[in-house]
Parts: structure tokens; sequence; C-alpha cells
């Protein structure tokens, strides 16, 4: 059983993405960490801003055991991140590691922009997680401490424009998705929702 669960920056679909793949026992995958891990090799190799060649070498010759969680979370590396997942080569690299890493039995949970629409469209469940800019911003903000809101914000809305209009896989919900709006909502809230969404869909699979 394969999970998809799309969405933009700071909606919480990781947070819900993990929670999921405990309640059903499936693998998990971040694969906004891949972009990540790409963006942050491309500064290493060339600096900043990073260059398409730089970006498409790291993504073909990606070793996820050469990160570590703490360095890829910085706003640095996930502008690198969404800038690098414009380029088309870039995204074709990652997209083989992504479809084997789904089809491990007995299922998987992968978190993303593309995974209902391009990496996994044939997804048992796909949800869509969002939230409004704002609210975002404000939970981005608290993650990172002291950061200026207005400078989150901006940044958010930045990512969203980038993520969005690109013409590679860019990020809308799948037609089949379950979309759910977190912004009034907490993590448990938003959690149960997500499960009570995947099961009525595999209950309906079997109807
Ligand atoms: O989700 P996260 O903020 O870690 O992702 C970093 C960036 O990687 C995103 O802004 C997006 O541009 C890109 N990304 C993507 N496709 C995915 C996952 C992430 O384009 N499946």
């Amino acid at each position: 059983m394969i999970i998809a669960v799309d969405g933009p920056a700071a909606a919480g679909k990781g947070t819900i993405a993990r929670a999921l793949a405990r309640h059903f026992g499936f693998h998990f995958l971040d694969t906004g960490s891949l972009y990540r891990m790409v963006g942050l090799a491309a500064i290493r190799a060339g600096g900043e801003p990073i260059t398409a060649e730089a970006a498409i070498a790291a993504a073909k010759s990606l070793d996820p055991s050469r990160f570590t969680d703490s360095e890829l979370r910085n706003e640095k590396v996930g502008d690198a991140a969404s800038i690098a997942a414009v380029i088309p080569e870039v995204r074709a690299a990652l997209l083989d590691l992504q479809r084997d890493f789904a089809r491990k039995p007995p299922g998987a949970v992968l978190d993303g922009r593309d995974i209902g629409t391009v990496v996994c469209p044939d997804a048992d469940a796909k949800l869509f997680i969002t939230a409004r800019a704002e609210v975002r911003a404000r939970r981005r903000q608290m993650e990172l401490g002291s950061a200026d809101y207005e400078a989150v914000l901006a940044d958010i809305r930045a990512r969203d424009e980038r993520d969005s209009k690109r013409a590679t896989a860019p990020l809308v919900a799948a037609a089949d998705a379950v979309v759910l709006d977190t912004s009034e909502m907490d993590i448990a809230a938003a959690v149960e929702a997500a499960i009570a969404a995947v099961v009525a869909v595999e209950l309906k699979g079997r109807i």
C-alpha cells in the first residue's frame, strides 16, 4: 500500500505522514530531504546561488549517508532545495529512488510536493495537506525560535510561488486527493483526520 502526502511548506504534512507511517506500520520517506541534500551538496560544490550544473551533478551522485538531519533543516538549504527542484534533470534523477522506496512491503508513506501526481500516481491513498500561509509562517517561526515573522512569511510565499509555478511537477493537489486544511487544527486533530481519510479511502476501495 502506498500513501502519498503532498502539500506546501509547513502545512504539517511531515508530522502527519510520520504519524500515518507509525499508525499503519509502514516505511516513511520525507522526499523534501532528498531535494535538501541536493541543495546542500550544490552549495558545498559551488557556493550560492547554486548553479544548475552543480545541482544536476549532486542529484545524479546522491549519497544520503553524507548528510545529517540538522544540516538539512535550515532555511538556506530549503531555498537551495526549492531552486534545485525546478530543474527537470534533478527531478528525473530522484525519481527511481522514490519509486523503489514506495514499493517496500508492507507499505510506504511518502511526503512531498508531487507524490500523488508524478512519483506515485497510482498511490492507494492521496492526501493534500494545506493551511493558510499566515498560519504556516507562525508554525515555522515557532520551529525556528526567534526568526522574524514577516521574513518567514515572505519566504513561505516565495517557496509556494516557486513550487506551484514550475513547469515540471508543480505543487498541485491530485484530482483524487483528499484535501485537508489544517489551519484551524492542532497536531492531534490533523493526524486523526488524516488517519480517518486513509481508512475511508481504503474501505471505499474494497466495496
Ligand atoms: O518539504 P521541504 O521543505 O523539506 O522541501 C524542500 C523543497 O524541496 C520544497 O520547497 C520543494 O521545492 C522541493 N520538493 C519538491 N518535491 C518534493 C519534495 C520537495 O519539489 N517531492
